[in-house]
């Protein structure tokens, strides 16, 4: 039986449909803006969020950092919960592409406040990082799949407005947020001076990420991509699996969400397991008792052809998503009591 992979949403492969929709789309050379399937994909997530351009990138590294860099001017710094993805999981790119430093935040399962972000501004020194950007992360992943709503945000986008800092999102999963706050994409965007959305995760396209922002911002951004390497010719057979995720995979979200929360209200009731973070979206994160550890516990799912990482010596990470189904779920509700 093929293994039922809950190790990341990363790993989900193109539909049939979407393979259809990428076979048949209509290519240029992007770096001459010449390919209709990305603009056609960099106008709808602009027209989603309410903004004025978008644009198409590799991954959402990539779209993180092309943030940082035009936000910010070497010795600024970046304001954010020391869970951050652009902190732990993008290589310190922060200090390599744009010389700033990271003032962090110690959020509540990713989450940052207003009084939090207003304590951590720096006044101004010569002696002191400047502070410029705040980034905000929705949903949290390593906060545990922990999501904002825009009446969370509205005090933080108050204060960066009344302080002259710009405020970021990383919205790698930001449609996992919204399938449950019932809230619009527009409402976000208002929120924000640039939205980061990743296509490759539990939307299922096999590449890509769009970084969204007004004109002038996306104007000198395309510039930091091309500088990074990111500027790709015929990228509009990657763009059109992106449309397709948006027109057909944002809906279906609530799923996974719904499958996550199953496995959390289970994982709660184990004798093996302790410290399961609250399951709000498509992540769940738990820790194992001794005698297990998170690789003995990991090698017994693996022997029950369940796959999932390690999130720490004791901690173990659930992502659900496009390729596991209700009966895949199902499954591993039924090997877990098995376990331990
Ligand atoms: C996955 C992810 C990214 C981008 O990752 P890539 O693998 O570079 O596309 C950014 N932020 C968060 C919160 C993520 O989970």
């Amino acid at each position: 039986m093929k293994p039922i992979n809950l190790i990341s949403d990363t790993v989900t492969k193109p539909t049939p449909g979407m393979l259809d929709a990428m076979f048949n789309a209509e290519v240029g050379d992007d770096v001459f803006r010449e390919d209709p399937t990305v603009n056609a994909l960099e106008a709808k997530v602009a027209a989603l969020f309410g903004k004025e351009a978008a644009l198409f990138c590799p991954s959402g590294t990539m779209t993180n950092q092309i943030a940082l860099k035009t936000h910010t001017q070497p010795l600024d710094e970046v304001i954010c919960d020391e869970y951050s993805h652009i902190y732990q999981y993008e290589v310190g790119g922060y200090a390599f592409h744009s010389a700033i430093s990271v003032n962090l935040i110690q959020g509540q399962h990713g989450k940052v406040t207003a009084p939090q972000v207003e304590a951590a501004i720096k006044p101004v020194a010569d002696w002191l990082p400047a502070s410029r950007l705040v980034v905000l992360e929705n949903t949290a992943n390593k906060g545990g799949g922990s999501y904002y709503t825009t009446g969370e945000v509205q005090p933080i986008r108050d204060l960066c407005l009344e302080r002259g800092l710009k405020l970021h999102l990383d919205g790698a999963r930001i449609f996992n947020a919204l399938v449950e706050t019932g809230e619009s994409p527009l409402a976000v965007g208002a929120q924000f001076d640039s939205i980061s959305v990743c296509l490759s995760k539990g939307l299922g396209a096999p590449v890509g990420s769009v970084l969204t922002g007004e004109a002038e911002f996306i104007r000198k951004a395309r510039r930091i991509r091309k500088v990074m390497g990111g500027g790709m010719r015929q990228a509009g057979y990657l763009a059109a699996a992106g449309i397709f995720a948006l027109d057909h995979h944002i809906h279906r979200l609530k799923e996974d969400n719904l499958h996550a929360r199953h496995l959390g209200q289970l994982l709660n009731q184990l004798p093996y397991v302790g410290n399961v973070r609250p399951v709000q979206t498509n992540i769940v994160i738990f820790d194992v008792l001794p005698p297990l550890t998170a690789a003995s516990f990991l090698e017994q799912l693996a022997q029950n052809g369940i796959l999932a990482s390690p999130f720490g010596p004791q901690t173990v990470r659930f992502v659900t998503h496009l390729d596991v189904n209700a009966d895949m779920i199902d499954r591993v509700m039924a090997v877990l009591p098995k376990l331990g």
